[in-house]
């Protein structure tokens, strides 16, 4: 009889009864839609929620991993902000005076060194598929 069956491992996030899995395991995830996977993860793996207890030092391998992932989305999102703002035709000071933020801000987006807000970026995207609406942004206001 082997240590699993003598000790099982119950997963605490299903809390269920669910039985972990000893095992080396590839394991695929995303992390804002950045797709990753880190190979042969030592642990116990919950079959049902994947869940893992990492064992030898595997979290660290996968935190980097979702780490490399996760600066992978933030560049592809800092080339999407600044293709679209191109795309309009403003500078990075005039899409931060329109959109907010500040004359540094679109600069900052574009270099990762700042998140910019999810509605932000939501705009942007419209934009990018609807540039005959950015008129209607710079248009003056008109009284009631
Ligand atoms: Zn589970």
């Amino acid at each position: 009889m082997n240590e699993y069956v003598r000790n099982p491992r119950y997963c605490l996030q299903c809390d269920d009864g669910t039985i972990l899995e000893y095992g080396a395991k590839d394991v695929h995830d995303s992390i804002h839609g950045e797709a990753f996977t880190v190979r042969a993860v030592k642990g116990w793996h919950c079959p049902k929620c994947g869940e893992i207890e990492f064992v030898d030092g595997d979290a660290e391998r996968y935190s980097d991993a979702l780490e490399a992932a996760s600066e992978a989305y933030e560049k592809r999102r800092a080339t999407e902000i600044k293709a679209i703002r191109k795309k309009l035709g403003l500078t990075q000071a005039e899409a931060g005076k329109l959109f907010g933020g500040g004359a540094t801000a679109f600069s900052e987006y574009e270099h990762c060194k700042t998140e910019p807000h999810k509605s932000t970026v939501l705009l942007l995207r419209v934009l990018g598929r609807h540039p005959e609406l950015l008129s209607e942004l710079v248009e003056e206001p008109h009284p009631a």
